[in-house]
């Protein structure tokens, strides 16, 4: 009898003990589901932190570089008042041979109101420019002395060939060229977005058209439009550009704050 009351207790331990044990086993495994939600929750919300991130970061990268060759002109002023009212700064390629003492307030302001200046040409004559190494720099030169004297504070250290850094011109003497601009500590920059402002004699519409058919493939595109005497459209229509800019998510910035300025690829 007393046995058998043994064996009773004996078994009824045992079954607390499995009891308990499944309990604990339960708890854990609860313990550990829950941890699995927690982290996967946790795991969801950085990726959707991140995802937010990387988007707010391709927003604000977004950037236009509006750029102006040939000027000053009689157009300046204008262009000067368009990108004032849209607060764009923007870069402007002079040439020598327009600029005089008449056009000294236009040049003026292009500095204060936070333009860049770069150095296009002297004369923007094909064959006295790309004539030889020595024509080159010459021509650099003499428009490099002009700027200075009406830029006295500003380092010119920006540069834009006439018809780009591929042309045909350019081609047989472009070692030497490339060379020298680098030990001038010169930086030279083309376009991925053009007006095509500067060839026949195209409408508003027609520049407008050209920069749109391009400008969104570009995350920073560097738009080349023209500053000269024929290049009255080009005023009239640039309000819609960067109207047309600003309501696609860019913002506007000068040449100088480009990372790695815009040059065509070499081969
Ligand atoms: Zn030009």
């Amino acid at each position: 009898m007393m046995y058998m009351k043994q064996r009773h207790k004996k078994r009824a331990g045992l079954l607390v003990i499995s009891l308990l044990f499944l309990c604990l086993l339960s708890e854990a495994f609860v313990w550990q589901m829950q941890m699995k939600k927690v982290k996967e929750t946790w795991q969801e919300s950085m990726e959707e932190k991140m995802e937010d991130e990387n988007r707010m970061q391709s927003e604000v990268k977004k950037i236009a570089y509006i750029t102006f060759d040939d000027g000053p002109s009689q157009y300046t002023a204008r262009i000067l008042d368009v990108l004032k009212m849209y607060h764009a700064p923007a870069t402007f390629f002079l040439i020598g041979t327009n600029i005089c003492e008449e056009r000294k307030p236009v040049l003026m302001r292009m500095e204060k109101e936070g333009h860049a200046i770069g150095i296009h040409t002297y004369s923007h004559n094909a064959k006295e420019i790309y004539a030889s190494n020595e024509s080159f720099q010459e021509d650099f030169m003499r428009a490099e002395e002009m700027l200075n004297r009406y830029f006295p504070n500003h380092k010119m250290n920006l540069y834009r060939f006439p018809w780009g850094s591929e042309n045909a011109y350019l081609k047989p003497i472009e070692k030497g060229v490339f060379t020298w601009l680098r030990e001038k500590k010169i930086t030279y920059v083309d376009w991925n977005v053009s007006g095509e402002d500067s060839v026949g004699n195209p409408s508003g519409s027609q520049i407008f058209e050209n920069v749109k058919k391009d400008v969104t493939r570009f995350q920073e595109p560097v738009i080349l439009l023209h500053d000269s005497s024929i290049n009255k459209n080009t005023v009239s229509i640039l309000p819609c550009i960067l109207a047309y800019l600003q309501e696609n998510g860019y913002q506007f910035q000068t040449i100088t704050t480009m990372k790695n300025p815009y040059q065509f690829p070499k081969d």
